[in-house]
């Protein structure tokens, strides 16, 4: 009996620990609900062990069973409540709450079957069966398939599978001929063995999911800029970077600033200055083709890659763009007023270092701005870029 007393009670502690955590994720995460849900999942899975610590020492141990039965159901209720949020496969609360009630009547109905029996193992675990099978299917319908998804994924599945087996265990092992005799029995301290390693697993895996996904947030936004929405130059550069590999075909670079721009400042005020750079950013992201990668490098300063693109292409592009910033008008300025913007392009060579094409284009950029702004000018072809495992004499006389 004090074996499966104590492993109840680290059960409880677990899950008791497993509620602070998710808290703790849910004021850090953009899916604060689902975390909320979570931690209020484990917190009243938890009460389950309290009522089942309960039972052999009352005289209304009909009333804690039922009440363990249906704690434990509650919380893998709320946790496919909190997981539907999280991976937006949303649950129907109505739908959960009746399979709840539904359940909760049918362990009532089977409170006085003989436990241990085949028919009493099945109807027991299915409710938890289904719940938990219910809740992989929420990761699974999500296609989210990152390494912490698999592992969620596999535990729930396991769960669901153990619910399963456990119908064997109860029958070959026996869970007590009472619900009293259940914290004595062999099956109780196998159960609840196994139970609190999938308790851990999954919770563990559930937190998981929920960092990964508060990590891969905060670096998403480190590398978008706030006011136009673009790449900033961090992220744009980890963009292109993997694009520009050797063995790939490369593509051209377009570098663009607002022509003037102090004026535009000085004349309308900071305020309309950051509305013409957030209105040159939409420009450049409707006139750039589907694959292409923009960003703002700081201050009016732009840059869009085109990959697969030749110069001229390139050079076609960043006209239209030219063309379209322009025809603007934009909030703030005068009614004739627009803002124009000059544009520097250049091809890169195949394993051409990214840092260096910047350079090639921003000297015709420099051109454009020296020849009179409002134009494209496109940078000379780049010295070639010499793979050092080919040896140089191949091919000359
Ligand atoms: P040029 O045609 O030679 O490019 O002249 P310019 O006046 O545009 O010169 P420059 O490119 O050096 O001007 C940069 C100005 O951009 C200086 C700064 O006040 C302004 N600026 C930089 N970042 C921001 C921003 O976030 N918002 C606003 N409103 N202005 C910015
Ligand atoms: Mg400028
Ligand atoms: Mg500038």
């Amino acid at each position: 009996m004090g074996g499966a007393i104590s492993l109840l009670i680290v059960n409880f502690v677990i899950a008791q620990l497993f509620t602070a955590a998710f808290m703790v994720t849910a004021a850090k995460s953009r899916s604060r609900q689902a975390a909320q849900y979570c931690a209020a999942g484990f917190a009243v899975a938890s009460l389950a062990a309290v009522f089942e610590t309960v039972v052999p020492f009352t005289s209304f141990p009909r009333f804690f069973a039922i009440s363990a039965f249906a704690t434990m159901l509650a919380g893998f209720c709320l946790l496919r409540f909190g997981l539907g949020l999280f991976y937006r496969v949303p649950a129907s609360w109505q739908v959960l709450l009746a399979f709840f009630l539904a359940s909760v009547a049918l362990d009532l109905v089977i409170y006085p079957m003989q436990r241990g029996t085949l028919q009493h193992a099945i109807l027991y675990q299915l409710p938890f069966f289904i719940i938990q099978a219910w809740s992989a299917t929420a990761v699974w319908r999500s296609r989210r398939r990152s390494a912490a998804d698999w592992i969620l994924l596999s535990l729930l599945v396991l769960t669901a599978g153990y619910c399963a087996l456990k119908v064997y265990i109860a029958v070959a092992a026996g869970s007590g001929t009472t619900a009293q005799d259940y914290v004595s029995s062999p099956f109780a301290l196998v159960s609840q063995a196994l139970g609190a390693m999938l308790i851990v697993g999954t919770g563990l895996a559930m937190l998981g999911v929920m960092i990964k996904d508060i990590v891969d947030d905060a670096r998403a936004r480190s590398e978008i800029d706030l006011l136009s929405g673009l790449y900033n130059r961090r992220g744009f550069i980890e963009r292109v970077t993997p694009m520009l590999q050797p063995g790939r075909p490369a593509g051209t670079l377009i570098l663009a600033d607002l022509d003037r721009f102090k004026q535009v400042n000085d004349s309308y005020g900071h305020h309309t200055g950051d509305e013409v750079i957030r209105q040159f950013a939409r420009v450049l992201s409707e006139v750039m083709p589907n694959r292409a990668v923009a960003g703002r490098l700081g201050g009016e300063e732009f840059a869009v890659f085109l990959p697969s693109t030749d110069l001229e292409e390139a050079r076609v592009v960043a006209h239209g763009m030219r063309a379209a910033m322009m025809s603007q008008k934009i909030d703030g300025l005068a009614e004739q007023a627009r803002i124009t913007a000059s544009f520097g392009v250049a091809a890169i060579a195949e394993g051409e270092p990214l840092e260096q094409a910047m350079q090639r284009a921003d000297k015709a950029l420099y051109a454009a701005k020296e020849n009179g702004r409002n134009r494209v000018e496109c940078a000379d072809a780049p010295q070639t870029v010499v793979n050092p495992l080919v040896p140089q004499w191949i091919g000359r006389p």
